[in-house]
């Protein structure tokens, strides 16, 4: 059977055969320690829970709005008003499934072929299919480690063309945790309106913030900002909540309607349930989120400083999300009872199969110097198995 250009174009997950080795040796008994995993160990707060069987038990459960129902729509509204200073209308946002899905609609509406999509590295692998599957092209731009991992405002200006169609942005960001301040943003939007690139701005961890730092929505610097971005979020990371599949997209009613007629002809509307549940999320207790936040940050603490004081490792402190990505590269070249480390695929290869501790390849990622490690893992794996990596990175010869 044939098979459309489309498909076979999409590369599958990278991260996908350390992953399934991964779970390979877990069911063969072995105690993997996996620092793999892109999702909150806590579980969905109770009162979310409650909020999902009322909706079952009320009947909620049938068609909603392709776009999302009223209810959860104007919890968005209220959120955005209370915690990012934005004033949408609810014609301005559309509920899909899942942040990753809000992306996908919001690329397959604004991208053509001919489009050109800025894409700041290291990124997170699914926007660089979604690209491509909404037939534009992806222009990697290599962020430096020295400058937390964001890109300036000369590197935006050097890779401006007049295809130039839409910028991701993803603070803070997955895989590095970098945050961008409100002057970098400010600095990056002037040149991005002065050249009429839209937005597109993925802030799914916008609660995930540590030491005091505030996060900062690129939307809300200005009424032009705002008008020219599509704001990405969804219920996932903050509140624990990534098999429910709710994320929602802001942006100009044109743009929201084509998202929403989009959608209706797709997945049409998310579970009804898990919009429910999603109204709860929103408009009820925060300290859940506040709770897990505050353990975040006392892992991140304590995985950073073991991490440098591995000789030979250099990890950025970052600001948010629940990943590190040190630089691994002064190990390239060594070898381990024979076995090469080139690059950071061998090594995550190696650290599996030795040190039983899964990690991903910044190859997945767009650079191939570094591993991601989540901290969304108790502290008495994390404790087990940087002590592991420690160990084996000592028999490197
Ligand atoms: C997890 C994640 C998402 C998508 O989350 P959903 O579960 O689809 O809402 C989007 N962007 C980044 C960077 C992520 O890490």
């Amino acid at each position: 059977m044939r098979l459309a250009e489309r498909a076979t174009s999409i590369s599958p997950s990278p991260t996908l055969s350390i992953d399934a080795k991964a779970k390979q040796m877990k069911a063969s008994g072995v105690k993997v320690i996996s620092f793999g995993v892109g999702e909150p160990d806590f579980d969905t707060p109770q009162h979310i829970k409650d909020a999902a069987i009322v909706a079952i038990q009320e009947g909620d459960t049938r068609y909603t709005p392709a776009g999302g129902t009223l209810k959860l729509k104007q919890a968005i509204v209220e959120k955005f008003r209370r915690e990012n200073g934005l004033e949408y209308q609810t014609n301005q946002i559309v509920v899909s499934v899942g942040a990753k899905h809000s992306l996908y609609n919001a690329f397959q509406v604004l991208c053509q072929p001919g489009d050109e999509v800025i894409l700041p590295a290291p990124y997170w692998v699914s926007y660089l299919e979604q690209i491509k599957l909404a037939g534009a092209e992806a222009v990697v731009v290599q962020t430096r480690q020295e400058n937390g991992f964001k890109l300036t405002v000369d590197q935006l200006k050097a890779v401006i063309t007049p295809k130039s169609r839409v910028f991701l942005l993803n603070s803070p960001s997955n895989p590095t945790g970098g945050v961008y301040t409100k002057e970098e943003l400010t600095a990056l939007g002037e040149v991005l309106l002065q050249h009429n690139i839209t937005i597109i701005s993925d802030e799914i961890y916008e609660k995930l913030l540590y030491d005091g730092l505030e996060h900062v929505s690129i939307a809300s610097i200005s009424p032009e900002l705002k008008e020219n971005t599509v704001v990405i979020n969804g219920v996932s990371k903050a509140y624990a909540m990534t098999g429910w599949r709710i994320g929602y997209a802001a942006a100009p009613a044109p743009v929201a309607k084509a998202i929403a007629d989009l959608q209706s002809h797709s997945t049409s509307n998310p579970t009804s349930i898990a919009q429910s549940a999603s109204v709860a999320a929103l408009n009820g207790p925060q300290e859940p989120v506040q709770a897990m936040v505050a353990e975040f940050e006392k892992r991140r603490n304590y995985m950073l400083e073991r991490l440098n004081a591995i000789a030979g490792i250099t990890c950025p402190k970052p600001g948010g999300a629940f990943y590190l990505y040190p630089n691994v590269a002064t190990y390239f070249g060594k070898t381990y009872q024979g076995k090469p480390v080139n690059n950071a695929t061998d090594l995550a290869n190696l650290l599996l199969e030795i040190a039983e501790v899964a990690v991903v390849p910044g190859i997945a990622f767009g650079g191939d110097d570094f591993i991601r490690l989540s901290y969304a893992t108790s502290m008495e794996n994390i404790q087990e198995g940087i002590d592991r990596i420690e160990k084996f990175l000592g028999e490197l010869k």
